[in-house]
C-alpha cells in the first residue's frame, strides 16, 4: 500500500480529517486497545508474571486515558512495559512533513505548519511515523533542565532565519514536544528537579509552555507516563503535590512470585541461544547447550533468597536482571570447560554458580551486616541457600545415608568447575549409592557424562548445603561435622544391594 504524500491526498484516503482531525493519541490507545481486548489477543506479549495484577491496571489507567506511573523496585520490568505501550500505536501516523513537533495535518499547532498549509493547501507534503518514533524516554536526574525537557531559544536559528528572538520561530524543542502525538516516559521521576516537575505539570495541565519567560501556547497532545521507586514516590516533599494530583493511575509492580514464572522470565532475556549465533569463531558451531532446570532453579532462588535476606537493602530491590546475568556466566563457565576438554555438550553445574559471582555481587545493596560480611561472602551463603531449596524440590524425603556414609568412612572426592566430564564421572562411580540417586532427577547411567556429572554434583552441593558433608575452598568433597550417633547405619534396607550398580560408564 502507498500512503498518501500530499494533504489533498490524505483528505481522500483512510486518514480523514472526520477520523484524524480530533483523535487525540490517548484516544488511539483506547481503542487499539479495545480491540485487541476483544480479540482476546494478548496486551503485553513477553510480559511474564503480570496478567492478574499488573497487566489489568494499566488495561484499566489507558481505558480511562489517564497518564500513569508505575511504582516498583529495580529491575521490575517498568520500562520494557513502557516501551510495550507502542504496540497500542497505529502502524503509520501521518504529519505534517518536516515539522519538528509532528504536526497533525488537520490542526497544526505550531506556526511554522500554520504558515504552510495557509500558503501550500492541499499540496503540502506528509510524512509518516512508525510507532517507534512516536515513543521518547528520558531517565530523570538531578541535572535535567529545562531546556532539555521543554525547550530553549536558540539564538542561531534566530539569527539565521532573520527572527525576532521573542519569536516562536526561534524555539529550540526540547524532549517533550518532540514526543507529540506520541508517548513521552520518563523514569525515576522523583530525581527530576521541583522546578522542572512544574513545567511537566503546567503542559498537562494547559497544554502551556514556557521558555525563558516566553509564553508559546502549544497544547500537546501526549501521553506520558512515568517509573519510580516506591520509597521516593512517596516520600515528603519529592513530588509536587498538583503534578501527582495528575497522574490519573498508581500502579504497584513487582518481582515474579513463584521460582517458575521467574525461570521463564530469565530464560527469555538472558542471552543463551549461542549455537546459532553468527559470533562463532570460524564458523564452527558451539557445543550443543543443555541447562538443567536445577541449576535454573538454583540461579532464580539465589535473587528469591536475596530479596528476603535481611543483609540486602530492601528498598532497592533485588533485580531480576541478577538471574540474567547470572545464568549467562554459569553457562560461559560450562562453555569454558566444555571447549577446553573438547566435550559436545555444554552442561552448567553448581560450581558454574559458584563461578558467576562476578555477576552476582554487583547486583545486590548490602545493608550495615552484609557490608560487614562482605558481598563475596553474602551471595555464596545466597548460592548455598538456593541449592538447599531447590534440593528440597527435588529429592526431599530420598534417602542419602549411604552416600553419606562413603564420605564418614573418610572417601574424599575433589570436583573442581574446570575438571572434565568424563575424568570426574570415573570418581564418582566410586561413591556407593550416588549414581542410582539420578533418577530422581530424571537421568540414568546411559545418559551422557556431561549430564551425570552435573545432577551428581548437584546432590553433593546440596547434601554440603544442608551440612550433611563438607567441601572446603578447593571443592573437596569429604565428612561433615556432626554427633558421632548417625554413624550407626551401614546400609539402608530400601536400598538396592551394596555396590551393585557400580562402574557403569
Ligand atoms: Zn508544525
Amino acid at each position: 500500500m502507498s500512503f498518501p504524500r500530499t494533504l489533498g491526498e490524505l483528505r481522500q484516503s483512510p486518514f480523514s480529517e472526520r477520523r484524524l482531525a480530533s483523535r487525540h493519541v490517548k484516544d488511539e490507545l483506547r481503542e487499539n486497545l479495545m480491540s485487541r481486548l476483544r480479540e482476546g489477543a494478548a496486551i503485553f506479549p513477553g510480559i511474564v508474571g503480570y496478567d492478574d495484577t499488573v497487566v489489568p491496571q494499566i488495561v484499566n489507567a489507558i481505558l480511562s486515558r489517564h497518564n500513569f506511573i508505575l511504582l516498583g523496585l529495580r529491575g521490575q520490568a517498568k520500562s520494557r512495559i513502557l516501551r510495550a505501550l507502542t504496540a497500542l500505536l497505529d502502524p503509520e501516523m501521518p504529519y505534517v512533513a518536516g515539522c519538528e513537533i509532528h504536526d497533525n495535518p488537520y490542526v497544526p499547532i505550531c506556526r511554522r505548519c500554520q504558515e504552510l498549509i495557509a500558503k501550500e493547501g492541499d499540496a503540502t507534503p506528509i510524512a509518516w511515523l512508525t510507532p517507534e518514533h512516536r515513543y521518547v524516554e528520558k531517565l530523570a536526574t538531578p541535572d535535567v533542565t529545562i531546556a532539555d525537557l521543554i525547550g530553549d531559544i536558540d539564538p542561531i536559528k534566530a539569527a539565521r532565519g532573520g527572527h525576532e528572538l521573542s519569536s516562536e520561530f526561534t524555539v529550540h524543542y526540547g524532549l517533550l514536544p518532540r514526543a507529540n502525538r506520541g508517548i513521552f516516559a520518563i523514569n525515576e521521576l522523583p530525581d527530576l528537579a521541583g522546578k522542572i516537575q512544574v513545567g511537566l505539570f503546567n503542559i498537562m495541565q494547559e497544554g502551556d509552555v514556557q521558555i525563558k519567560g516566553y509564553p508559546i501556547r502549544l497544547p500537546l497532545d501526549v501521553a506520558i507516563v512515568f517509573s519510580a521507586n516506591p520509597e521516593d514516590y512517596t516520600a515528603r516533599g519529592k513530588i509536587i503535590t498538583p503534578l501527582k494530583d495528575r497522574i490519573g493511575s498508581e500502579i504497584r509492580t513487582h518481582y515474579p512470585a513463584t521460582v517458575e514464572e521467574g525461570v521463564t522470565i530469565t530464560a527469555q532475556e538472558a542471552w543463551l541461544d549461542r549455537v546459532n549465533d553468527r559470533s562463532n569463531e570460524n564458523g564452527r558451531s558451539a557445543p550443543a547447550l543443555r541447562i538443567p532446570k536445577y541449576v535454573s532453579e538454583v540461579v532464580e532462588r539465589i535473587a528469591f533468597a536475596a530479596r528476603d535476606d535481611k543483609k540486602i537493602d530492601k528498598r532497592s530491590g533485588v533485580s531480576q536482571r541478577l538471574p540474567i546475568s547470572a545464568i549467562e556466566n554459569v553457562v560461559s563457565n560450562a562453555e569454558r570447560r566444555a571447549l577446553t576438554h573438547e566435550e559436545k555438550l555444554v552442561v552448567p553445574r553448581i560450581s558454574d554458580i559458584y563461578a558467576a559471582l562476578p555477576a552476582i555481587t554487583g547486583k545486590l545493596e548490602l545493608e550495615y551486616e552484609g557490608e560487614m560480611k562482605g558481598a563475596d561472602h553474602v551471595s555464596r551463603e545466597l548460592i548455598r541457600t538456593a541449592v538447599a531449596k531447590a534440593y528440597d524440590t527435588y529429592l526431599h524425603g530420598v534417602n542419602m545415608n549411604q552416600v553419606v556414609q562413603w564420605f564418614d568412612l573418610g572417601g574424599e572426592i575433589q570436583l573442581g568447575d574446570n575438571a572434565g566430564a568424563q575424568e570426574v564421572l570415573e570418581g564418582l562411580t566410586q561413591i556407593q549409592g550416588l549414581m542410582d540417586k539420578l533418577t530422581k532427577l530424571n537421568i540414568g547411567p546411559k545418559e551422557s557424562a556431561e549430564i551425570q556429572v552435573s545432577a551428581a554434583e548437584f546432590i553433593l552441593e546440596g547434601l554440603h548445603a544442608h551440612k550433611r558433608i563438607g567441601r572446603n575452598e578447593e571443592r573437596v568433597f569429604s565428612a561433615g561435622e556432626k554427633p558421632p550417633k548417625k554413624q550407626e547405619r551401614v546400609f539402608e534396607p530400601e536400598e538396592p544391594g551394596f555396590g551393585r550398580k557400580r562402574g557403569f560408564n
